[in-house]
């Protein structure tokens, strides 16, 4: 099976909609998470491309603003989470569940991951994983809805995809995240070495992502929880004990609120 193909279609101050090219006809696409119609139908025109499916993670204006002048323009399927509300009228899907792109040769497996929203999903497939808001490169999401417990749970499922799984996460949030993992993690030397390259990257105006989920395993906080560094880290700033991994979680999420 070929590689599949994405490209990122900025849109807003710092959101990436991924565009998604079938596989065996690159001019049917698929769109993840469009907040902004405009962009999008700008990139359609351009490229002479056919907007087949768009897949939706959450219910943040940022990440389905787009989605009815979309569907108006192009009569795309919608896939969208279970249990959160849409716009319009999606395919809804939760854990287990498959989101199939038959014109595009493309099925997504959907993993549920609450602590953004009550109801965000993640979109797995073709060694490639769609993240929305959940997971950032070297960071998290906000927890807008969810519990640290759930949210730990969630990238605690995502930790376990395969290494080489692509990550595209909803933001260009990159830079900022690993000076606050640097704080967390100073001595970690991998955070170092991808801060230079993805300073690089962002001074050539290009992406950061999409990560890996090995890499993220290195760099991430919030997926180090356990590790011994993040927790005693954890604890100087909490000034007391903390006794599990949600806890060190949490601490290092409230942290990183408060964090310029
Ligand atoms: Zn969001």
């Amino acid at each position: 099976m070929g590689t599949l193909d994405v490209r990122p279609i900025p849109a807003f101050q710092d959101n990436y909609i991924w565009l998604l090219s079938g596989l065996d006809d690159p001019r049917a696409v698929a769109v993840v998470d469009p907040g902004d119609a405009g962009p999008v139908l700008r990139t359609l025109t351009a490229g002479n491309l056919r907007l087949d499916a768009i897949l939706v993670t959450h219910h943040h204006a940022d990440h389905v603003g787009g989605v009815a002048e979309l569907v108006s323009a192009s009569g795309a399927t919608v896939f969208g989470p279970a249990r959160e509300n849409m716009p319009v009228e999606v395919h809804r899907l939760g854990a287990g569940d498959r989101a199939c792109l038959p014109t595009l040769g493309l099925e997504f497996e959907v993993i549920d991951v609450p602590g953004h929203t009550a109801g965000h999903i993640a979109y797995f497939g073709h060694d490639a994983l769609f993240c929305g808001d959940t997971m950032f490169s070297a960071g998290c999401g906000r927890l807008f809805e969810g519990t640290a417990t759930q949210m730990l749970a969630s990238l605690d499922a995502l930790a376990a995809l395969p290494e080489s799984t692509r990550v595209f996460c909803g933001h260009e949030y990159t830079l900022a995240n690993l000076r606050f993992a640097m704080t967390v993690e100073g001595g970690n030397s991998d955070i170092a070495t991808y801060a230079r390259n993805a300073e690089g990257l962002r001074a050539a105006n290009r992406p950061t992502l999409p990560s890996t989920i090995g890499l993220e395993k290195r760099v991430n906080p919030f997926l180090r929880s356990r590790h011994e560094n993040v927790r005693s880290s954890a604890e100087r700033h909490a000034g007391r004990v903390l006794a599990t991994p949600v806890d060190v979680f949490a601490e290092i999420r409230g942290w990183k609120d408060n964090f310029r």
